[in-house]
């Protein structure tokens, strides 16, 4: 549904800058942003999209966020909507993100080249329908994901700060394009975690692959969720020919390590041909266990390798003795070697830095759809 905007200014001729994504894109009257959520319209900026989800909702492991190391084992209620901020030429959820919601809200469309006639309803919800649902599912996680969620950030405000007084944690899967003041309100608000994309460590690969200038808003956004309490894991796909450089690998490690710290989960995650298929090859196990070796080598614990099967890369390891922690088989916790005070039961190392929230040790396969 159409709402008034946070976080916009008001320029001359009617328009406005939108200050909530590092886009800060300028709007004339009657047309929307980048991410064609938020509208002039008689120069006052709204988001489309408030309470307008793709669906009522879907309960998924807190793994296939992925976050390996907060709250393992439990489920995330996840909930999207339409549009982003990126146009990135392998999106898997093109058909979502880089749609259009109608003025209202209430309808999502494709607006570009042989896609004329796709159409979706969105379901729309207050906060309060939101949360009820939560609360009855059961999940102590809620995850804004599948779309970009920085973009819905009236809507993710207004139920984070209603989902924390019910004891639920609150998670953000983004592309970490944020600005400093948006960045601000959602840290004040209290989310709890966020997953964040570096796609690359170079502006030409933004702007090659994800149409967006610079990598620079990302790493800083990381660094300040980071720095001011939320629990962060970074995900870099590996598409081949494109940022399969071992350099560039070892780039993004050190940076990771630098500027995140060495307890910062990396996962390695495996591309596969969608979209506008910017690469026809799907990245080898070869270049992800490298990716891996690269990682551990670089001094950070807790690499991880998704989207392929690779074992080690899909375990939980102690930073102090190496032992298995938690193993993973797909989504599920297979094995736990850790206290019930958080310590490794091996060596007794204190993991409470490491991995944040309760250990769901009876979780097995965790998908639902309603
Ligand atoms: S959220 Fe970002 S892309 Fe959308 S209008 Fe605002 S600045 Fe532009
Ligand atoms: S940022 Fe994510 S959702 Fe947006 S276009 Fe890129 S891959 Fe798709």
């Amino acid at each position: 549904m159409k709402k008034e905007a946070r976080l916009w200014d008001i320029l001359g001729d009617n328009k406005v800058k939108c200050h909530v994504c590092a886009n800060e894109c300028i709007i004339l009257p009657d047309k929307v942003g980048i991410c064609r959520t938020r509208k002039n319209i008689n120069g006052v900026l709204y988001t489309l999209i408030y309470g307008s989800m793709i669906s009522r909702g879907s309960l998924d492991p807190i793994e296939k966020k992925p976050l390996y190391n907060y709250w393992p084992g439990h489920t995330a209620y996840s909930i999207a909507s339409v549009g982003c901020s990126f146009r990135c030429l392998n999106c898997q959820n093109w058909s979502i993100s880089q749609a259009t919601p109608s003025d209202n809200g209430d309808e999502g469309y494709i607006d570009f080249e042989d896609y004329r006639d796709r159409k979706m309803s969105l379901v729309e919800m207050t906060p309060e329908e939101l949360v009820k649902r939560v609360v009855k599912s059961g999940a102590k996680t809620l995850a804004y994901t599948y779309n970009e969620p920085l973009i819905w950030h009236e809507w993710i405000l207004d139920t984070a700060r209603l989902l924390h007084k019910e004891d639920i944690k609150t998670i953000l899967v983004t592309n970490g394009f944020s600005t400093p003041e948006a960045s601000k309100e959602l840290i004040d608000i209290g989310i709890g975690a966020a997953n964040i994309d570096i796609k690359g460590m170079t502006d030409e690969f933004y702007k090659k692959i994800c149409g967006a200038p610079s990598v620079q808003p990302v790493l800083d956004t990381a660094k300040r969720f980071k720095s001011n309490g939320i629990h962060v894991e970074i995900t870099n796909l590996i598409i081949p020919d494109i940022n399969d450089d071992e350099k560039d690998i070892k780039k993004l490690c050190d940076w990771v390590y630098d500027n995140l710290g060495e307890n910062t989960p990396l996962h390695f995650s495996a591309y596969h041909p969608d979209y506008k298929r910017p690469s026809e090859k799907r990245t080898s196990f070869g270049i992800l266990d490298k990716a891996y070796n690269i990682a551990k080598e670089t001094g950070l614990f807790f690499p991880y390798v998704g989207n392929i099967k690779h074992e080690k890369g899909s375990n939980t390891y102690c930073p102090n003795c190496g032992e298995i922690l938690i193993s993973r088989m797909g989504f599920s916790l297979s094995k736990i070697n850790i206290t019930d005070d958080n310590k490794c039961k091996n060596c007794s190392y204190d993991l409470n830095k490491d991995i944040i929230g309760e250990i769901n040790k009876s979780a097995s396969s965790r998908f639902s759809f309603f």
